[in-house]
């Protein structure tokens, strides 16, 4: 049994079985937690099936109100969801409490926007317009990095444009998604979202699953690529955010003092678990070794811990395989370059590593050419800044980059020269709900947020009239 229950067609049900949800800075469980058969999968495939029809036809406005109120009891619910959140997924406190409220944000974001009718051709022969139909029943996947925040990428905008979900959480971390569950069971009417939690065995089968409209996930391109072959058969929709190896470029104009501090947090937010850190760092020659020494002494003075403990600015990876990952990757990047700050784990339980800082390391090497998805920081050598560039873009991935410089034009123009689907310019991972949000070639597919990401979740349908 567990205090957590799934949510199918507007009840709070237990899960075939259970298993625990581990807090990755004390390896301890946080809560048993209820995961779905495939039975259970289908039920609520079919509960969103079953309530699309009346879903899809309510007025926008009233779906409006129904995201308004799910903002509203995220609010009030907010130090509880963010407790959880940090127990579960690792980060601090302070940073899950700004997650919770950014999804509250994201869903009124949402009631801002329109799906209007819009007049193609008026003319003497004809008229032409093109409505924005719902799909059906969407798929919505995501990942433990973001539990709450990545949901309200999906959710807002799918319910909004007429659509009924079936939201899964990834495995590690399903308890804030459960209980958002539980809040808006009575605001929405049965079916209209389905939560279920998994234990990383249901996400083939709700793409594949015939009543499935459109998957929208957010994850590793290995399983992005697993999901679009699921979803080919039967030619569904999908939108796909998928990982990155995003590039820094800093150029010699820069002042290592100033610029260290934003780039540090820029690489090491969430422990680097974020799709788009900045996950290599180009710095020219001029200023690398006292970025690198400014840098250092930021890892070396970063408080790591447990995120319920007051003053920690990083928390632990979020689970064991990962954190077995980036060790993998910081002992090969041993052999090809030099780590001068971190590089090691903390004695104490807890899937903890200190923020590493790697310089002569160049690209080849497994830590600069591979996501790695944690706190290590390859800062590399470069003299010329279109050389830099080239090398970004030589990357498979291509979700986001930055360009550092206090000569506007200059940086202007390397930012246009950058192929990814976001380019900061003095800053880097800037996201917003009215900023649209895709990735170039291996970091995925359409896009998100926005009034683009509103209409991904919609069917184009031109009514072509004679007069
Ligand atoms: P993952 O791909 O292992 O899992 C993501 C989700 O997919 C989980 O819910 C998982 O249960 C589910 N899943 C597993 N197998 C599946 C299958 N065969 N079909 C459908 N779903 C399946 O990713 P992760 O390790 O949880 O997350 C880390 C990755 O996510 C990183 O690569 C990161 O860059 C990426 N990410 C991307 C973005 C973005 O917006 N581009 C945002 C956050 C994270």
């Amino acid at each position: 049994m567990s205090d957590f229950k799934l949510l199918i067609n507007g009840k709070l049900v237990d899960g075939a079985r259970t298993s625990n949800v581990v807090n990755p800075a004390t390896e301890e469980p946080v809560a048993a937690c209820p995961r779905a058969s495939e039975a259970q999968l289908n039920e609520a495939v079919a509960a969103a099936k079953a309530a699309f029809p009346a879903w899809s036809a309510t007025p926008i406005d009233e779906r409006k109100k129904a995201l308004n109120a799910i903002a509203d009891v995220i609010e009030a619910n907010g130090a509880e969801l963010a407790r959880l959140l940090t127990q579960e997924q690792g980060k601090p406190i302070g940073d899950a409490t700004g997650e919770v409220y950014g999804t509250a944000a994201f869903f009124r974001y949402f009631t801002m926007l329109d799906l209007p009718v819009k007049i193609i051709e008026d003319s003497e022969g004809k008229k032409v317009e093109a409505h924005r139909r719902p799909l059906g029943v969407i798929g919505a996947i995501v990942p433990w990095n973001f539990p709450m925040i990545l949901m309200a990428f999906k959710l807002p905008p799918a319910l909004l444009a007429g659509n009924t979900v079936v939201l899964k959480p990834a495995p590690t971390t399903p308890l804030t998604s459960l209980k958002l569950g539980e809040l808006i069971k009575d605001i929405l009417p049965a079916g209209v979202v389905n939560i279920v939690a998994d234990e990383n065995d249901l996400g083939a089968a709700l793409t594949a699953h015939p009543d499935v409209r459109k998957i929208s996930f957010t994850g590793s391109t290995a399983t992005g690529q697993k999901v679009m072959a699921g979803a080919a058969g039967l030619l569904k929709r999908i939108t796909l955010e998928l990982g990155g190896n995003d590039a820094g470029i800093v150029l010699g104009d820069v002042n290592p003092k100033e610029a260290a501090p934003k780039l540090f947090q820029s690489a090491f937010q969430n422990s680097g678990q974020v799709c788009i850190a900045m996950k290599r760092l180009y710095v020219h020659e001029s200023i690398y070794d006292e970025m690198c020494n400014e840098l250092a002494e930021l890892a070396n003075n970063a408080v790591i811990g447990d995120g319920l403990k007051q003053g920690t600015q990083l928390g632990p990876l979020q689970n064991k395989m990962q954190f077995d990952k980036v060790k993998e990757l910081i002992e090969d990047a041993r052999k090809t370059g030099k780590i001068i700050a971190g590089g090691d784990t903390p004695e104490e339980k807890g899937y903890f590593i200190r923020p590493t800082i790697v310089r002569d390391i160049t690209d080849g090497s497994r830590l600069v050419d591979e996501e790695q998805f944690g706190p290590v920081l390859p800062v590399i050598k470069y003299s010329d800044a279109d050389d830099a560039v080239a090398r970004a873009n030589a990357s498979p991935y291509g979700l986001g980059g930055s360009i550092w410089s206090n000569d506007k034009d200059k940086a202007y123009e390397l930012a246009t020269k950058m192929e990814s689907g976001s380019v900061w310019i003095n800053k880097h991972a800037d996201l917003a709900p009215n900023i649209p949000f895709g990735g170039a070639r291996f970091s995925g597919l359409g896009t998100e947020l926005g009034e683009e990401g509103l209409a991904e979740f919609t069917q184009l349908k031109i009514i072509n009239m004679a007069k």
